[in-house]
């Protein structure tokens, strides 16, 4: 299955909730979810049909899926790596997703979503520990340096994605050097850490089935 391409803020309508896929935009009025929260299409306005068991926990699965912009099968190989694992399976399907390059690049600031870190990560704008790494699935651990590159240090939506954090934060489990563009995996991330409201029950009940 190919990665979704079209508009970014009907799948915060399709899932009704906010995927916070747009950077700073979701934080503003400009939020297409604040002015339109009903489903997108012809029928979105429509009479609402019950949704099914089935339904719900399909929902947040997808929910949580596009959060992090990640394709089906390697979401299944997420659960799956959770699943073998002694811990609780939907935290540590959680904290395998956060752990990823891309969300950590993201959530240091270096970038306004998930998806534009993907994209510097894939272009090779990043070192991890003094050595380029380009794989946005690249899972960090505790003491990793992630560092943005000398000759990537003035591209312009870097410039702008850290001035939009310095609004809005890093997790605890990070520390950003703004100055330096480095960032510093101080501990891994803990449930409280991901403070967007998910039911990963609902998830490991999914795949359970
Ligand atoms: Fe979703 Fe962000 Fe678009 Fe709002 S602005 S609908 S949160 S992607």
């Amino acid at each position: 299955m190919s990665r979704y391409t079209g508009p970014r803020c009907r799948l915060c309508r399709r899932e009704g909730s906010k995927l916070f896929l747009k950077g700073d935009r979701c934080f503003s009025d400009k939020c297409s979810f604040e002015r339109r929260s009903y489903p997108p299409g012809q029928h979105g306005q429509g009479r609402r049909v019950k949704v099914s068991d089935y339904g719900i926990r399909l929902r947040e699965k997808q929910r949580v899926r596009r959060m992090y912009g990640i394709k089906e099968e390697q979401f299944r190989s997420y659960f799956a790596e959770a699943d073998r694992r002694k811990e609780l399976t939907g935290t540590t399907l959680l904290v395998l997703l956060e752990r990823r390059l891309d969300n950590v690049v993201y959530r240091l600031g270096f970038a306004d979503s998930r998806s534009q870190a993907r994209q510097l990560v894939r272009h090779g704008h990043f070192t991890v520990n003094g050595v380029k790494t380009d794989i946005p699935s690249f899972q960090v651990k505790e003491g990793d340096k992630i560092a943005l590159r000398e000759k990537s240090h003035q591209i312009v939506p870097v410039v702008q994605a850290l001035e939009a954090v310095a609004r809005r934060g890093v997790p605890d489990w990070l520390e950003l050097d703004a100055e330096k563009r480095v960032g510093t995996v101080k501990g891994m991330p803990e449930r409280s850490h991901i403070t967007i409201p998910i039911q990963e029950q609902l998830i490991v009940e999914f795949y359970s089935k």
